[in-house]
């Protein structure tokens, strides 16, 4: 680890909507198990040698705070550091979370205002919950601690602190991405939630693409903030307070996942796949049930590319995954019912005895079941219509330990920004260029294959989700970024984004 990083005064003090632990009641009894997940296990040996606290909502109803609270004693003990719940009522998890959350700033942010419902409720409530979690954070933190709030949910966390008189430093990550100007400027409380942005010391965006929108959006809604470049950074000065905005694309434990995909649950799961799916190749979409992830234009392509490439048939096969997500949101069961119809359809059009060109599995898969498909599917389909990062790009990378893995990006998922030179890239709004790309990547090479994605391994392997967390901290106390990829944004080009590929 860093030395500055382990040199900072104070603890570090991490604040998210949810907390990392997933409790569950079992015969009566309240358990926690720990949560899964590479920012977790980034960040929980800093939190251990540092002396650390992680404050979210426990996902449990607020009338069982005082069994909740004891239970995270006990599990604070386990972790080596210390869990805070913050208690959240029915209504509030409503308005706050499910409504100005996933049904307002999620859509909006993916530039879906079509899909956004903008309820003045919901926004009373996300300025409630987000005063509450401040006043939970005030009461725990000491002077010299490093406060880092994660995510679109706490907007509005440092203006509040802000307003509690918390001078702490303070540092924000946005996991999703940000929009340009034309769209943030639809939400009625714009004003608010960008001027609270600027009560934070430092801001994290995923891309270069996402940090050039927020600026936009200060230089045109608060026009009396300067704006200077840094050491790597935007930094934005309004009202006598600076804050630094930089880039720090997140990433996965390559390592861990690495490991995992040579080991032999894995080895045996992707055994049972290539006996079920003889003689062709898999190509393998994976994603939560989410309109940004652009999965019936995918299902589009597929059949594009079958119409337009017979010799596809029989010799390829879709493993569609659709993680369950957010059902009780209307447009999500829409688009559930979207994906099943056009799986039906285009099943019954091309299915032959033998050969079905869909598998479909709707539900969560276990950890050996997905690291079996990454490991065993030669062509990894990822076609979001905007996405902040997509791990599933980099974990596919991460578990392709034979190098022979075709990875067909799209260009509005942040991961383009570092993986454009050696992905087959996409525009998911582009059916039979999608279905063209779907044929490039059947046919080509062995020896082009392990070209590229040897050079795609080497990129996430060298920036993984330990040197991320490092980076951001280190950003925190040094005023610069240092060895950190300032990759440059991702420009489409003039022509089809793939033209060029020699396959
Ligand atoms: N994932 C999972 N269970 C599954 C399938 C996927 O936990 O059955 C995980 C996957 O490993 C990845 C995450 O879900 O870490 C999806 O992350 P991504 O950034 O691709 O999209 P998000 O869902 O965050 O929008």
């Amino acid at each position: 680890m860093n030395e500055s990083i382990q040199q900072t005064p104070g603890r570090l003090v991490i604040v998210s909507n949810r907390l990392p632990v997933v409790l569950e009641r079992s015969e009566g009894t309240l358990t926690t198990r720990p949560g899964s997940g590479g920012l977790v296990t980034a960040l929980a040996p800093v939190l251990r040698d540092r002396g650390g606290i992680w404050i979210g909502w426990s996902g449990m109803p607020d009338d069982v705070q005082k069994e909740v609270d004891h239970v995270l004693t006990d599990s604070s003990l386990s972790a080596g550091y210390t869990l805070k719940a913050v208690p959240l009522s029915g209504q509030e998890f409503e308005d706050y979370y499910q409504g100005f959350a996933n049904e307002i700033l999620w859509p909006l942010f993916h530039d879906l205002q079509s899909h956004c419902h903008f309820d003045p409720a919901y926004w009373t409530a996300y300025r409630s919950v987000n005063r509450k979690f401040a006043s939970h954070i005030r009461d725990t933190v000491e002077a010299a601690d490093f406060i880092w709030v994660h995510d679109y949910h706490l907007m509005l966390a440092a203006a509040e602190l802000r307003g509690m008189g918390v001078e702490n430093p303070l540092g924000f990550f946005l996991h999703i991405p940000f929009p340009p100007p034309d769209i943030f400027f639809k939400l009625p409380w714009r004003f608010q939630i960008l001027s609270s942005m600027l009560a934070f010391d430092l801001i994290g965006f995923q891309t270069m693409r996402d940090k050039r929108n927020f600026v936009q959006c200060v230089r045109m809604l608060l026009p009396g903030t300067s704006v200077r470049s840094e050491g790597g950074f935007h930094v934005l000065r309004h009202d006598a307070r600076e804050v630094r905005a930089g880039v720090f694309p997140i990433s996965i434990d390559y390592g861990e996942f690495e490991r995992r995909a040579r080991g032999r649950e894995v080895a045996e799961s992707a055994w049972y796949i290539h006996e079920a799916l003889p003689d062709r190749q898999i190509v393998l979409g994976v994603d939560r049930l989410d309109y940004t992830k652009g999965i019936p234009y995918r299902l589009k392509a597929f059949r594009s590319a079958l119409r337009h490439h017979p010799e596809l048939l029989e010799k390829i096969t879709l493993v569609q995954v659709v993680v369950p997500s957010r059902i009780d949101i209307p447009k999500y069961n829409d688009l559930k019912i979207e994906i099943e119809q056009l799986v039906g359809e285009i099943n019954g059009e091309f299915t032959r005895s033998g050969w079905v060109p869909i598998h479909y599995i709707f539900r969560h898969l276990t950890r050996g079941e997905l690291l079996g498909y990454y490991r065993t599917a030669e062509i990894a389909l990822i076609t979001p219509v905007k996405d902040g990062m997509n791990l599933v790009a980099k974990e596919y990378i991460a578990c392709n330990l034979e190098a022979n893995g075709v990875l067909i990006l799209s260009e509005f998922a942040g991961a383009v920004a570092q993986l454009h030179r050696d992905a087959l890239l996409v525009n998911p709004y582009d059916i039979e260029g999608m279905g063209n790309a779907i044929y490039n990547a059947f046919s080509m090479s062995p020896a082009e294959r392990k070209r590229r994605m040897h050079r795609l391994r080497a990129t996430v392997r060298r920036y993984d989700i330990y040197r991320w967390v490092e980076a951001f901290l280190e950003a925190a106390v040094s005023r610069h970024l240092q060895d950190f990829p300032v990759v440059s944004e991702y420009i489409p080009p003039a022509d089809s984004p793939d033209i060029g590929v020699s396959i």
